[in-house]
């Protein structure tokens, strides 16, 4: 398949690294920063500006915080393997609570990183750093749950992250029978396990308010609307300009013409448009009733940006907004017509409650 038009995936994704201050690819082999590794440079001059200009605080603090885990861990083990005894459930211990902060902070850095560099492997590091905190700790206190969907859309990975936001939803809606279902799919689980059930291929497709039948469009949590919104307008983004292309392509070789339409084809055995489209509307619906900030925050995010950035998330509230907009903003953008599509919801630059003191 050419690139000619969108596969309705990240185009920015890099599979090999390029030098982190120039953008550049040399012929020569790149450099790599020794002490945090997710950074590289085409030589010791763009090392050097890099290091100078911004690098300094992210690479000290991913080795920093890599020793602290690495150590916190150890002496933390000496006591009691609460890493095999109380997998999950590691923020209810007092002990371990730092343990827990500095992982999280870990994932953070990653994260950082990987939004600098877009290179693949890091945005890997930054996703198993993510579900290693949440696996160990199963009571989201620092918002990991919300980011790590938008993580995998990032590595074009769609149907895990509706599998990922699938296991959450239907865990919310049987927390309140069962508490301890929480859990659950944590106890007896190792280092890199990924506890959310089997990924069903192509189900990015699917919708979500099928999937979980008991789920209520308004009762999930906003970053999870956003994240399914994005993949659902990645699909039809995908299959709009597949139809362009199409029509480009009568006018030039049969071959060109058949190849989009089997692309075009493809996609509509998989999933019909006119369900996508009303999934999307149902889930952008969902998102303004939650939270009437959020989506014109997307086009309009600079009343959000000027102001600090928040101390607490509280869930409908513009800090919500805020938090789920550093996730998921280039990834929106990315998506073509997605903003267009906000533009004619909303208007060119709407107005919303920004207030976060
Ligand atoms: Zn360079
Ligand atoms: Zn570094």
């Amino acid at each position: 398949m050419t690139d000619e038009y969108y596969e309705g995936k990240e185009t920015e994704l890099l599979e090999q690294p390029r030098c982190t201050h120039c953008q550049r690819t040399p012929s020569t082999k790149l450099l790599r920063c020794t002490r945090c590794k997710v950074a590289w440079y085409c030589n010791r001059t763009c090392q050097k500006e890099h290091y100078r200009q911004m690098h300094r605080s992210l690479c000290l603090g991913i080795a920093e915080f890599q020793q602290y885990v690495q150590e916190e861990e150890e002496r933390i083990r000496a006591v009691e393997d609460v890493f095999v005894t109380s997998t999950g459930d590691l923020w209810g211990y007092a002990e371990t609570t730092a343990y827990m902060e500095a992982t999280y902070a870990l994932s953070d850095l990653y994260w950082q990183a990987a939004y600098q560099c877009e290179v693949k492997e890091v945005w890997e590091k930054a996703l198993y750093h993510l579900l290693e905190h949440l696996r160990l700790g199963a009571i989201d206190t620092k918002g990991a749950r919300a980011r790590v969907p938008f993580v995998l859309l990032a590595l074009n990975r769609d149907d895990e992250a509706l599998t990922f936001i699938q296991y959450w939803v239907q865990v919310d809606l049987a927390t309140e029978d069962d508490p301890e279902i929480i859990f659950r799919a944590h106890e007896n689980t190792k280092e890199g396990d990924w506890i959310y059930g089997p990924v069903e291929k192509d189900g990015r497709y699917l919708d979500i308010f099928q999937v979980v039948s008991d789920a209520d469009p308004n009762e999930v949590e906003v970053p999870f609307l956003v994240a399914l919104a994005i993949m659902k307008l990645r699909i039809v983004a995908a299959y709009d300009t597949a139809i362009q292309s199409l029509r480009l392509a009568m006018t030039g070789t049969a071959g060109r013409v058949h190849e989009v339409q089997s692309a075009i084809q493809d996609m509509l055995i998989r999933g019909d448009l006119q369900s996508q489209w009303e999934q999307l509307i149902r889930l952008l619906d969902a998102i303004d009733h939650l939270n009437p900030s959020m989506l014109p925050a997307i086009l309009n995010p600079k009343p959000l940006f000027q102001q600090p950035p928040p101390t607490q998330i509280m869930p409908g509230h513009p800090s919500e907004a805020f938090r789920t907009l550093m996730d998921c903003r280039r990834c929106f953008y990315r998506v073509p017509g997605a903003a267009a599509l906000l533009r004619n919801r909303l208007g060119e630059n709407p107005t919303y409650d920004s207030d976060m003191s």
